[in-house]
């Protein structure tokens, strides 16, 4: 008895472990994987159902497309940007790409929406801060509040720009554009839809862990990965249809001395990195607007959160702060599938029906 017990169940295992090859095999034929590194980051693209002749094109393609953007909109290697900068240093006019004028009129909406959180203008102080480097740590401390102060005083902002075409020029001469904080979304949108063009309906592409999908994985929806601060998976999300999944942290790219951390993302209104936020995740149809108001909301901070998201029209943001809590919006709780325990976690509003305060009975 107990023999053939085992053996059924032997003959269950092989049966299940060959049913499951078989799957993988079949999968394995429709999912065509991709990765090249980009804007210091690795990329991944994943596309489903299309031939591989078809899905290779368009990754060659991609592949192109990015590097090109790498090298016109780097925000402190020479190239176009930076004669952009220079031309705005000096008050000449100069000649942009449709991207960077596109980054140009989003980010003015942008700026005012957030109110002055999110400025892609504050290049200068992001290179006082020393944040012009792919190397961090960054190890030393702050610059003077004098030099910070005079890199405020000026008050540059994505709205001293006029656009005429593909020419720009700028009436404060102390606007330096840095895309650090919207380039990647921008590139995510247009890589979805090199994709498209090529008639592909499902796909991935994803820049580092912020990412646009579209479509299914065959018969289920995509499972995409929430970021947690300082690595890792906090929860799963499941996408159908077309949506971009962004995060914002301070804990990869910092300043550091003797008795703080230093993070990249400043607040353009103080000239000083932002503190009390760890991450922030933004779901959002358009990968430019949620990798922007990703930036934005960590800005933010814990106070203010909820009110820039709603004035940015976002449904579903999730923050972390620093002792690891989690404070979301309610669409975005009913989205997320938790993968470890959190320490606490606290619907805010950003709606009118939200609720605020504690909660439980969200699925871990
Ligand atoms: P990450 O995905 O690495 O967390 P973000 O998308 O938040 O990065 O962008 C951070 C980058 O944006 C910085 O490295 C800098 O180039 C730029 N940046 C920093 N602060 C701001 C700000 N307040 N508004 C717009 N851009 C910013
Ligand atoms: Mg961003």
């Amino acid at each position: 008895m107990h023999a053939i017990t085992h053996f059924g169940l032997l003959r269950i295992c092989t049966c299940v472990m060959v049913f499951l090859l078989f799957l993988n095999g079949c999968q394995r034929d429709r999912e065509y994987n991709a990765e090249f590194i980009v804007f210091g980051t690795i990329v991944e693209v994943t596309i489903y159902g299309a031939s591989d002749e078809q899905a290779g094109q368009a990754v060659t393609e991609l592949q192109q497309m990015f590097q090109n953007m790498h090298r016109d909109w780097h925000a402190w290697e020479q190239g176009r940007l930076a004669d952009i900068n220079q031309a705005f240093a000096s008050g000449r006019v100069a000649t942009a790409d449709q991207g960077i004028v596109e980054m140009i009129s989003r980010s003015q909406a942008i700026e005012e929406l957030s109110g002055g959180r999110f400025n892609p203008a504050i290049g200068g102080l992001i290179r006082l801060w020393g944040f012009h480097t792919s190397e961090y740590p960054i190890i030393g401390p702050p610059p003077d509040q004098a030099e910070i102060n005079k890199a405020l005083i000026h008050n540059p902002s994505s709205r001293d720009i006029r656009v005429n075409g593909l020419q720009v020029r700028s009436d404060n001469p102390h606007v330096q554009l840095d895309f650090g904080g919207i380039a990647k979304g921008y590139a995510v949108d247009q890589a979805i839809e090199l994709i498209r063009t090529k008639g592909i309906t499902s796909a991935i592409v994803n820049a580092g862990g912020d990412l646009r999908a579209m479509g299914r994985h065959g018969d289920r929806p995509w499972r995409i990965a929430v970021r947690k601060p300082g690595g890792g998976v906090i929860g799963v999300v499941e996408v159908n249809g077309d949506e971009s999944i962004f995060t914002s942290g301070n804990y990869e790219r910092y300043r550091q001395d003797e008795t703080r951390r230093y993070p990249h993302i400043l607040d353009p209104r103080t000239g000083w990195p932002v503190a009390d936020v760890a991450s922030v995740t933004v779901i959002s149809d358009e990968a430019l607007l949620a990798d922007a108001a990703a930036t934005a909301l960590v800005v933010a901070g814990l106070e203010d959160w909820p009110e820039v998201a709603q004035a940015l029209g976002l449904g579903q943001v999730m923050v972390i702060d620093e002792a690891g809590v989690v404070y979301m919006t309610k669409d975005m709780a009913e989205r997320v599938r938790f993968t470890e325990d959190v320490e606490q976690i606290i619907l805010g509003a950003c709606s009118p029906s939200a609720i605020v305060g504690q909660t439980e009975g969200v699925e871990k």
